[in-house]
């Protein structure tokens, strides 16, 4: 792509923080309806919303291309992939450019996964980058896959007026996390979506002239609910790594049959001069995680002493309420067959959380009883 930052400044994090700080000012004035001040409906002006949250992301990529300026680093603007351990060869709007190092980080991220059964070629059904186009706001969305991507753009149309509804795999919404944690906003948005459907799949979509028509099944193989046409559909049920598209193997680089490059604390390959960082690696695929492993590739690059030592990796869903979430979960602390204790502080109980009118939500701390160490909140 002609700018740097790839999913996450360009069609990913960024914008979505961008439109979500939009649907919070839009609640939040709702909200405030019911304590004695009224905004009336919002009147959106969707051209400039999306030209707002486009002048975020430029704003970030000039930043990073000044940066790289200033770094002296050549940008090679093109696909490449590994034609030996020594040299890449990238496909440039000039034509082919073969691209030598001493040293290599791979960083080439992933994509959103694909389920069978659906029309790719029809612009209403969008992955996260189309649905960050915000073309328009559909009278009625539906939303496959109930994960942070889903629920977050679930917040983003929701506010803006669709009628939303979500269809999720398993029996909750974003599995990962404690599913306590997660209650606060299934409560919310049961009330606020025209329908969340757990347990429930996608079986195929028709593309209609009046909208797509999809039709559902359980997640068992059952008889689903019945079919229901929207004005466009959000796929969103994960992503998968870009390892095999590369040609790794002509430089020698492992790569699983999933397509994850295995690294070990300093970031190498089975190749020791090449890296690799970010979303390729593994999970989690968070934009700070893989930060962080750029810089530790980096140093040990260039001969430091740099390992990933994270004992945790925190996660937040940016919906309405916000999730966040960091070491384990209280399950996961009972499969290890660990002594768990927890402790709970209700935000009905805290005066900033009922003065903000939003006391559904809690702290909730896991601790391993037999060593007394904080493992989970
Ligand atoms: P996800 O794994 O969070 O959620 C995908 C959901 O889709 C899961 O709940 C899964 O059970 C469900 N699913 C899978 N197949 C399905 C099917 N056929 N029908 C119905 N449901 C199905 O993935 P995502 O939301 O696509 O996000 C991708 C990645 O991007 C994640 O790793 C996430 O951490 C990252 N991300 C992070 C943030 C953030 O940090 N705030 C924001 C957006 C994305």
């Amino acid at each position: 792509y002609a700018t740097l930052g790839g999913v996450c400044l360009n069609v990913g994090c960024i914008p979505s923080k961008a439109l979500l700080h939009a649907a919070r000012v839009i609640a939040d004035a709702e909200e405030m309806g019911h304590f004695g001040v009224a905004f009336g409906k919002p009147a959106t002006d969707l051209d400039k919303l999306r030209a707002w949250k486009e002048s975020v992301v430029a704003k970030l990529t000039k930043g990073l291309a000044g940066l790289a300026k200033a770094r002296k680093v050549t940008v090679v603007e093109g696909s490449a992939k590994f034609a030996s351990p020594q040299t890449l060869e990238v496909h440039t709007k000039d034509g082919r450019k073969v691209v030598s190092f001493d040293n290599c980080i791979i960083a080439a991220g992933s994509q959103s996964s694909r389920i069978p059964g659906l029309p790719y070629d029809d612009p209403r059904l969008m992955d996260s980058t189309g649905a960050l186009e915000l073309k328009d706001v559909p009278k009625r969305m539906l939303i496959i896959g109930g994960g942070i991507i889903g629920l977050e753009m679930a917040t983003v149309y929701d506010a803006l007026g669709s009628k939303v509804s979500v269809v999720e795999f398993m029996d909750r919404l974003i599995p990962g996390a404690d599913p306590d944690i997660v209650k606060p906003l299934a409560r919310r948005i049961e009330k606020r979506y025209e329908k969340i459907m757990l347990k429930t799949k996608v079986a195929r979509i028709e593309a209609l002239p009046q909208g797509l028509r999809a039709h559902f099944e359980a997640a068992d193989g059952a008889a689903g609910p019945a079919p229901e046409t929207y004005d466009r559909v959000l796929l969103a049920v994960g992503r998968r790594p870009n390892g095999a598209n590369i040609d790794a193997d002509k430089a020698g680089v492992a790569v699983n049959e999933r397509g994850w490059i295995p690294v070990d604390r300093q970031m190498r390959t089975n190749v020791p001069h090449i890296f690799a960082i970010g979303d390729i690696v593994g999970e989690p695929m968070l934009a700070h995680k893989a930060v962080h492993e750029g810089h530790v590739a980096a140093e040990a690059a260039a001969g430091h002493k740099a390992f990933f030592d994270a004992s945790v990796i925190p996660s937040v869903a940016y919906t309405d309420p916000e999730i966040a979430w960091v070491g384990i979960t209280e399950d996961e602390a009972r499969k290890q067959g660990r002594a768990v204790g927890k402790a709970k502080f209700p935000w009905t109980a805290s005066g900033r959380a009922i003065a903000n009118g939003r006391d559904e939500g809690f702290t909730k701390i896991i601790v391993d009883e037999e060593t007394h160490r904080v493992i989970g909140g």
